[in-house]
């Protein structure tokens, strides 16, 4: 099976050997027929209005939106994540609007620009996932058909709306691979 890694700017090399290590291909993706050999789909962090304003510029935006409503599972990673949310808050910036959230972008403030944080999540199993914030974003509401996975206070921070995984940070910047598992299972219609 193969999980595509958008490779446009942003953090895809690491995606590429956490899905690698995985067992599945992980093509880089930056032209839309390369969309049609993959399963899955991972955006990166780096930064949403750049990612978003190539996707436009290479057809990318119409094409992930086709695939996706076809199956095609869609992760978004940090910027990613802001990218899959239809509402951003107090912005107009380009995004693929398919999951129903609002998001707000570096919304943990100033002092919290960067941190860790210990997630419990119960699709993952048991042992903490640790995970590495970097100006980072959550969801601050959500439809009812995104199913929260975890939070940090009040903050959404993984969710998933039918074949669409979004998380706030950022999990290729570690040894754990759970979400990816997670998500190739998600891909392969196991999860
Ligand atoms: N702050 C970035 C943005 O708004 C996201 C940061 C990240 O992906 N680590 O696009």
């Amino acid at each position: 099976m193969n999980i595509g890694v958008l490779a446009l700017q942003g953090a895809f090399r690491e995606h590429r050997l956490m899905l690698e290590k995985c067992g599945v291909g992980a093509p880089e993706i930056r032209r839309p027929e390369e969309l049609d050999a993959v399963a899955g789909l991972i955006i990166p962090g780096g930064e949403s209005t750049t990612i978003g304003k190539l996707m436009v510029e290479w057809g990318l935006m119409e094409k992930v939106k086709s695939r996706a409503a076809e199956g095609m599972a869609v992760y978004g990673t940090c910027a990613g994540m802001i990218l899959l949310a239809r509402e951003i808050a107090d912005s107009d910036q380009p995004r693929l609007g398919l999951m129903d959230a609002r998001v707000r972008r570096n919304a943990f403030g100033r002092q919290r620009e960067s941190f860790e944080a210990d997630l419990h999540v119960k699709e993952l199993g048991a042992g903490p996932v640790k995970a590495i914030f970097i100006r980072a974003p959550y969801i601050e509401a959500a439809g009812p058909d995104v199913s929260v996975m975890a939070a940090v206070g009040e903050h959404i921070v993984i969710a998933r709306q039918g074949k669409l995984l979004a998380s706030a940070f950022h999990p290729e910047l570690t040894e754990d691979d759970r979400l990816h598992r997670y998500f190739i299972a998600m891909a392969s219609g196991q999860a």
